[in-house]
């Protein structure tokens, strides 16, 4: 049996990078929940690593927040802290928000340009070093858990 639970330690790399990453600063102060995965979610084939939800009106009884990400565990393994810290930062480039209206963000690629500009194609590829500062830290945030 699958089971998500709610993870600190995402949710410090999560609160990091919003804080210094220029691109996500509007999401500062948005009710963003962090799960970790047991499940070793798939889709068309391809590992699922992580996913960004928007929590509906009617469960948020139960998911007192406007955003899940979730990662799932299984599909970690073999990458870096710091590829990790990227999966993160993907997933919150999900989370849409303005004044009125909060939606999940479309890939404008296959992935996001953003991403696939600073870390290229492969950064999910197992043995991919990531060298960026903010993710370093982000890292390092993370590991002291
Ligand atoms: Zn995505």
């Amino acid at each position: 049996m699958d089971s998500r639970t709610i993870s600190e330690k995402y949710a410090k790399i999560g609160k990091y990078l919003i804080e210094n990453v220029g691109e996500l600063s509007h999401l500062e102060g948005e009710n963003i929940i962090y799960l970790s995965s047991t499940h070793a979610k798939k889709a068309n084939r391809k590992k699922v690593l992580g996913q960004c939800e928007k929590v509906a009106d009617k469960n948020k009884w139960a998911i007192p927040c406007d955003f899940t990400i979730t990662l799932f565990e299984p599909n970690l393994e073999g990458l870096s802290m710091e590829q990790i810290v990227v999966v993160i930062w993907h997933e919150l480039l999900h989370v849409g928000v303005d004044d009125d209206n909060k939606w999940i963000e479309p890939h404008d690629l296959n992935d996001f340009k953003m991403i696939i500009e600073k870390f290229g194609v492969k950064w999910s590829v197992p043995g991919t070093v990531i060298n960026d500062k903010v993710v370093l830290m982000a890292a390092a945030e993370g590991r002291t858990e």
